[in-house]
């Protein structure tokens, strides 16, 4: 449950400068919350400095770091896990101003380019702590990362919203069948029949990729209309194999403990349960605000967004700003993030001009600005047949990591990466290899593989552990870890 702050009165000491500096004090309903001293001071004596860390990679993320990067505030971008957000799991993007008809992953990539021409730095990693009570405000990242931030743009986004179900949770996954990406999993559904379960126009979009598919999509509607926007509904009528099941709710997802066989469909003006047999459950009923991190520091609502001060994308602290689907509640959409996101920049841009941030000072600091970039990686071999992954497969005295990928997955896409990264570190202890799923059926039918991305340990000829679903550069650098800390070398 996210926790609320709530600010009876404002600042104790007007924010006032006072030497250089910036007190603010605020009294919070039950505790006192201290804002950080905003010393230039101390922006002197710090390491790895960003003027501007911006957390995310989606829309608001990119704008904002093409402002930042134009202003010569010398941004630095925490991509996050799934780079390029969550516009990299939809098909075409047909309301982008500028932009007639694009793919999600593509406009994302263009803005990413668009933004490091100017000068902004990426780094692919996870902000899994901060500290926001000391200034500059502390980031830790999980790749063991520190980064002083002057200011601060939070472009988290939003995670897709879950059942609750138990079962839900014991059929998650593409290889068991619940699923919120159809971008990702529909090619899997060929001949299936699946429901969707939403009436927003995630959902028009999800059951629109599953109908190319799936022999039969059932969208299922807890009301009696559809949420959705009139071209997306219109959408839904180019495909015969889409039925809408209005006033109906999911209850249950039942299996055969391996994959999703059926799903207890409940209707909510008559009060009957029907039993609809189905191999997957496409989930698309919204999403909460990625937040959980700044909690503490940060006014945060009921439903968990960032609050905003006014027309700015300020938070409660100076400095730390806010963009995008974590701070909006209604309109959610790419073009929009993209423009907070600019906004933002904007508001960090005078911030770091009132706390006496100049140019000749980022002259001064120049060298002890944040250079943590470069992540050490080792590029993998690619593998198609049965012969190379014999050869490979020999006992060297090494474990074998395999990541089986399609470059249509944007997950798959996403993780390699990471892959690359492990296996620097892992050098040592395994051999890594990747196989694309789509050149290589074979192999794929060899090792049981139907779905990607899946990572494959072998040790000695056998396989160890197999995961198969998408991991993040500490999950896969732990998974790999449970099996090559016994390893002969
Ligand atoms: P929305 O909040 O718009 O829709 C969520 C849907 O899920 C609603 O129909 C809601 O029902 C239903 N729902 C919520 N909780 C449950 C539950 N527990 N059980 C069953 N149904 C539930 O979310 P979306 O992700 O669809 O869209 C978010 C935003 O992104 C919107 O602004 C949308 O316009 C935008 N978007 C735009 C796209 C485009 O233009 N191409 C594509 C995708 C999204 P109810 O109506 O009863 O609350």
């Amino acid at each position: 449950m996210v926790k609320i702050i709530k600010y009876i009165l404002a600042i104790m000491v007007p924010a006032s400068l006072i030497g250089g500096g910036i007190f603010i004090a605020v009294m919070a309903k039950n505790i006192q919350v201290q804002k950080p001293v905003l010393n230039i001071q101390n922006a002197e004596k710090a390491t790895d400095i960003a003027p501007v860390a911006i957390i995310g990679s989606g829309p608001a993320a990119y704008s904002a770091a093409l402002y930042a990067a134009r202003a010569h505030n010398s941004p630095v971008v925490i991509t996050g896990n799934k780079i390029g957000g969550a516009l990299t799991e939809t098909s075409y993007i047909e309301n982008f101003p500028g932009r007639s008809k694009v793919l999600g992953t593509q406009l994302m990539s263009d803005m990413q380019e668009q933004a490091a021409s100017f000068g902004a730095k990426f780094l692919q990693d996870t902000i899994d702590k901060v500290d926001f009570s000391v200034w500059p405000y502390v980031l830790h990242t999980e790749g063991g990362k520190t980064i002083h931030a002057l200011s601060v743009i939070i472009a988290t986004g939003s995670t897709p919203r879950r059942l609750g179900l138990d079962s839900e949770q014991k059929y998650w996954g593409k290889s068991k069948g619940v699923s919120t990406c159809a971008t990702c999993d529909a090619p899997y559904h060929e001949g299936n029949n699946v429901v969707v379960i939403g009436g927003g126009d995630s959902a028009m979009e999800e059951a629109s990729q599953l109908a190319k598919f799936a022999k039969k999509v059932t969208l299922v509607v807890r009301k009696d209309h559809l949420k959705a926007s009139a071209i997306m509904q219109d959408r839904l009528q180019e495909y015969p194999n889409i039925e809408v099941c209005y006033n109906s709710e999911v209850r249950d997802i039942k299996g055969n403990d391996t994959d999703v066989t059926h799903v207890e469909l409940y209707n909510n003006k008559t009060d009957e349960t029907t039993s609809l047999e189905v191999q997957g459950v496409f989930l698309a009923i919204g999403h909460t605000p990625n937040t959980e991190l700044f909690k503490n520091f940060i006014e945060i609502d009921e439903q968990g967004y960032i609050t905003m001060d006014g027309r700015t994308q300020k938070t409660s602290l100076p400095g730390v700003f806010a963009a995008g689907d974590v701070e909006d509640h209604d309109y959610k959409q790419a073009v929009v993030a993209a423009g907070r996101g600019s906004i933002a920049a904007l508001d960090s841009e005078r911030f770091l001009r009132d706390v006496g941030f100049s140019t000749a000072m980022a002259e001064q600091l120049k060298t002890r600005f944040f250079d943590g970039f470069k992540d050490e990686t080792l590029k993998i071999s690619l593998i198609k047949t049965i012969g190379e992954f014999d050869d490979m497969a020999k006992d060297t005295g090494k474990a074998l990591c395999i990541d089986f990928y399609a470059p249509y997955c944007p997950s798959c896409m996403g993780m390699l990466p990471a892959v690359e990264s492990v296996a620097y570190q892992y050098s040592n202890q395994a051999n890594f290899v990747k196989v694309d799923l789509t050149q290589s059926s074979e192999l794929a039918k060899k090792l049981n593989i139907s779905k990607v991305p899946c990572f494959i340990v072998m040790k000695e000829g056998q396989e160890v552990g197999r995961q198969d679903s998408a991991m993040s550069k500490k999950e896969l650098y732990d998974f790999v870890g449970k099996f090559v800390e016994y390893s002969k070398v």
